[in-house]
């Protein structure tokens, strides 16, 4: 199978065919956006319910709209002349949030099937939903030395509470308009992303965030100490923007991964305690560690197996984490420094 993209396609691609990305306000879809345009696609509607000042990233000449997905006539709205739709938006956040809000992560359904209709009627040649690892069983992920997580883990299903289930049945309903309706969807099994331009601070933050602001937060006001949520002995692995991106664009644009959900991840799995190491080197600092064992923390281990993505489209997410992570904390270390400044930030 030879690897294609929408932006490197073997046939010229329609580079005037209409874009839209859901959750362009947030993380992803904000980063999704710019690797469009930069790659010279000239119509993009990018679409988030945050009003506009609160979006990460906004792309001059880009049709950014403060629209909620979760209504029907948005949906039909933001969808008007769609030749691709990528669905990014959800309500989430990392652990301190999925395990507290869990209405409003199944609440998330509501998007995804209002968008996926709307994109069905509007003719959209391509869809994509943003899965996550969260929907494989939870049983399998008991040990921290865990057994990397292939596709077919997800069922027997036992997904995570709440945001999980809601990714599972999302999923479904995105390969069965594939299975009786003929419509080409995508789906991708996110495992953690992170990178500049996401959130850092308010308690949708994810770990590679959240520690490093923790690590600006200690060497500015010089407390030689962190605290840890859990015991630093679970084990993920952290995908770069970048990677999450170019795979994004290259599963929706590959004919063999028509509604089957594909892992997009990193192999590279390290502890809390490691991930600490690694912001610590960076930051040139040696804090001591406290750790909250009342502290939300999730599954103890989840790694991505990446057998079926290396033999469908011969690559896989490969930024190593010491410079993704480089990369990630000086920027949060620019908007913490802004911030105090007095500055608007994102977080
Ligand atoms: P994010 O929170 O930064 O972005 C999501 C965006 O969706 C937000 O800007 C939010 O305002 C928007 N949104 C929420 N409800 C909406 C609605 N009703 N209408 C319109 N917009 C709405 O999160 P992200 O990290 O960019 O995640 C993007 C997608 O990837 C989500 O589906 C998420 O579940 C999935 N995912 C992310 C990760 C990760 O590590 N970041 C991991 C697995 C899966």
């Amino acid at each position: 199978m030879v690897q294609q993209s929408l932006a490197n396609k073997g046939s010229e691609p329609d580079r005037d065919g209409l874009i839209v990305v859901g959750g362009a306000g947030g993380f992803i879809g904000g980063s999704l956006v710019r690797y469009f345009h930069e790659r010279g696609f000239t119509r993009i509607r990018a679409v988030d319910k945050k009003p506009l000042p609160e979006w990460y990233q906004r792309v001059p000449g880009v049709e950014s709209l403060c629209l909620d997905l979760s209504e029907k006539e948005n949906c039909v709205r933001a969808c008007e002349g769609a030749m691709e739709v990528y669905n990014l938006a959800a309500d989430m956040g990392g652990m301190g949030f999925i395990e507290r809000f869990r209405i409003e992560c199944l609440r998330s359904v509501l998007i995804n099937t209002h968008l996926i209709e709307a994109a069905y009627r509007a003719g959209t040649s391509r869809y994509f939903y943003s899965s996550s690892a969260c929907a494989y069983n939870t049983d399998l992920q008991k040990d921290p030395k865990v057994r990397a997580l292939k596709e077919t883990d997800a069922y027997p299903a036992m997904a995570e509470r709440g945001y999980g289930w809601e990714k599972l049945f999302s999923e479904m309903v995105c390969q069965e308009y594939t299975a009786e309706r003929g419509m080409k969807t995508f789906i991708a099994r996110f495992h953690n992303v992170y990178g500049p331009h996401g959130t850092w601070d308010g308690g949708r933050e994810k770990a590679p965030a959240a520690i490093s602001r923790k690590v600006i937060e200690a060497k500015d006001r010089g407390i030689h100490k962190i605290m840890i949520w859990g015991d630093g002995t679970p084990t993920r692995s952290f995908m770069y923007i970048d990677d999450c991106v170019k795979g994004i664009d290259m599963i929706t644009h590959c004919e063999n991964l028509l509604a089957r959900p594909i892992n997009l991840g990193s192999s590279e799995l390290v502890s809390v305690n490691e991930l600490v190491d690694i912001v610590e080197a960076i930051a040139g600092v040696k804090l001591a560690r406290e750790y909250d064992p009342t502290a939300p923390r999730g599954v103890a281990g989840r790694n991505s197996d990446n057998t079926m993505i290396q033999s469908i489209l011969k690559w896989e997410p490969r930024t190593p984490l010491r410079d993704g992570m480089a990369k990630t904390y000086a920027w949060i270390a620019e908007q913490y420094a802004d911030r105090k400044a007095g500055k608007r930030t994102v977080s």
